[in-house]
């Protein structure tokens, strides 16, 4: 197969209106059939309409897949495993954690919020060795001057709720069925070298996800509570979640294929309908569901999609319900330590070319063939401490233009970009400035292009760039004992060009599947 750049020269195929037209109906069609779908926003539609609970919409996807190189999808996958073993390694690593962690305290109430709930647990004793980890790795192609091969680059490791996993497969089967010839007569796009007996490549993230929940209910054992209750998992939701089909794709996998009970729970709800036996030298977590008051669960595990930003504690009580789940038997997917290994802060520690040893000490013992390949997909990142060269990166406008300024946050929106950055560093105070990390933008091909159908019916076309990421699982013992380790599925999204974000519940970008080249 040619390289990018020719590719892009006819992809995707260009549309007539009617073409256009038809390819958008046809997917708005699909999106609501096969749940490929997010309840509708307010901009959209009446805050009346959507509190009624009845509508959806299909969510941001593009009309055509986009091309990606398989070396760089086969790498990514390749160090999928390493990557999960890492983080729940750093996880366990209380004292070099904290090590750094301790420089945002001061500056950063969130991160220290999240600090605290951990000491508070520490005094009293945890009493689960287990943790759960579900992982997103996300990557940009980076297309260096001067380079003929694309090379990938990590943007970001997350370990609290890495989502879409449940949308994104759905994703690959919209264009592989769009992609289908019935009869011979490719209906759907127009005809393209690329499409030539190519589809999406399989994608399993629903089953991977779903797979690591399951294994960390099973690994729990039987009910700590005397009578003995049944066993549970629980969601721990954001209220009024737009992104609910995709958390739904894995709770109905586990019921479904699993047999397992899984509930669904607001943060707001945590500390009226669950409570933690402490009569119980093993603190059980018990959930009572409010329609079935006479049935209550014992939780196994608490997977969180929700607490990952500063919005999600909205006031004590929310911190009072996170220090309840972490402080329970049950296995927390993560606890607050692992969300802290996902500090952007961490990820510059670990990618300092001064510091290799902070790596290697994560690795087995002279494998320097492994620190090796992770650090091939490491870009360049800097703190900003003084006479640094992050510093004088980021203050002067000329090289700031390359480079992004990240804070400890998650969920998208929250980085500031390139000549905008010395503005924004001399607006806070010096103090604060180590709480933010800069990192060298990672560059994509120049010419990718796609189309895309918003939630609210608009299509819109031209340069994109495109964020592969690649889910794992792992269920580790604070002992270092890894009872699972699994790579499975991926996501791509898609964003306009001109947008520096990349976050598709942020509103940023689109859902899209990727045909390898
Ligand atoms: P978050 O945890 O909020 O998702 P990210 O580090 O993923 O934070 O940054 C958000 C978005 O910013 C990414 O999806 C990507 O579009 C863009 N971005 C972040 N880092 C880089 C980078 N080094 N090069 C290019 N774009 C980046
Ligand atoms: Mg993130
Ligand atoms: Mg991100």
């Amino acid at each position: 197969m040619e390289g990018a750049e020719s590719i892009y020269a006819t992809y995707p195929p260009r549309l007539t209106a009617a073409q256009e037209q038809f390819l958008a109906s046809t997917i708005k069609n699909w999106t609501i059939q096969n749940g490929l779908t997010v309840r509708p926003p307010t901009t959209f539609v009446s805050q009346e309409a959507v509190s009624k609970g009845v509508l959806a919409t299909n969510a941001p996807v593009t009309l055509f897949p986009s091309p990606f190189p398989k070396t760089s999808f086969d790498e990514a996958r390749a160090v999928q495993k390493t990557y999960n073993k890492l983080y729940a390694d750093i996880s366990r690593d209380e004292n070099w954690l904290g090590e750094i962690i301790q420089e945002l305290i001061d500056v950063d109430d969130f991160i220290s919020g999240l600090w605290k709930v951990h000491d508070a647990v520490k005094k009293q004793g945890y009493v689960q060795s287990l943790s759960l980890g579900l992982f997103r790795s996300d990557y940009m192609i980076h297309t260096s001057s001067g380079s003929q091969n694309p090379s990938l680059k990590q943007v970001e490791f997350n370990t609290i709720s890495s989502s879409f996993g449940g949308l994104s497969s759905r994703v690959s089967a919209l264009h592989s069925e769009l992609l289908s010839f019935p009869s011979g007569h490719q209906i759907s796009y127009p005809p393209h070298p690329l499409f030539d007996g190519r589809v999406p490549p399989e994608n399993a993230a629903v089953e991977t996800l779903s797979a690591g929940l399951a294994a960390a209910h099973g690994a729990y054992g039987s009910s700590k509570s005397s009578p003995s209750l049944p066993l549970c998992i629980l969601f721990v939701v954001q209220e009024g979640e737009r992104n609910i089909f995709d958390q739904l794709a894995l709770s109905t996998r586990i019921s479904n294929f699993h047999n397992i009970p899984v509930f669904r729970l607001n943060t707001t709800e945590i500390l009226d309908l669950t409570s933690v036996t402490d009569s119980n030298s093993s603190r059980p977590l018990i959930y009572t569901p409010p329609h079935a008051p006479n049935t209550p669960f014992e939780v196994t595990t608490v997977y969180l999609r929700s607490f990952y930003a500063p919005t999600d504690y909205k006031s004590e009580r929310d911190w009072a319900a996170r220090l309840h789940l972490e402080r329970s038997a049950a296995i927390k997917c993560p606890s607050v330590l692992n969300q802290l290994s996902g500090c952007k802060k961490i990820q510059q520690v670990l990618a300092d070319p001064n510091r290799q040893d902070h790596l290697s000490r994560f690795l087995p013992q002279g494998d320097s063939d492994t620190a090796e390949r992770l650090r091939r997909t490491f870009a360049p990142q800097y703190d900003l401490a003084a006479n640094g060269r992050g510093r004088e990166l980021a203050l002067n406008p000329e090289t700031a233009a390359f480079h992004v300024l990240k804070p400890q946050r998650e969920g998208g929106g929250n980085n500031i970009y390139k000549t905008a950055i010395p503005e924004f560093l001399r607006s806070i105070p010096e103090s604060d400035w180590k709480s933010w990390v800069l990192m060298e933008l990672i560059q994509p091909p120049e010419e990718a292009r796609n189309v895309a159908l918003r939630s609210d019916g608009e299509v819109i076309s031209g340069h994109v760039i495109g964020e592969l990421g690649i889910f794992g699982t792992i269920l580790w013992s604070s002992n270092g004992e890894i009872l699972h380790n699994e790579e499975g599925g991926w996501l791509m999204r898609t964003k306009a060009k001109e947008s520096d974000e990349g976050g598709v519940a942020a509103g940023f970008s689109s859902l899209d599947s990727i045909i390898l080249y």
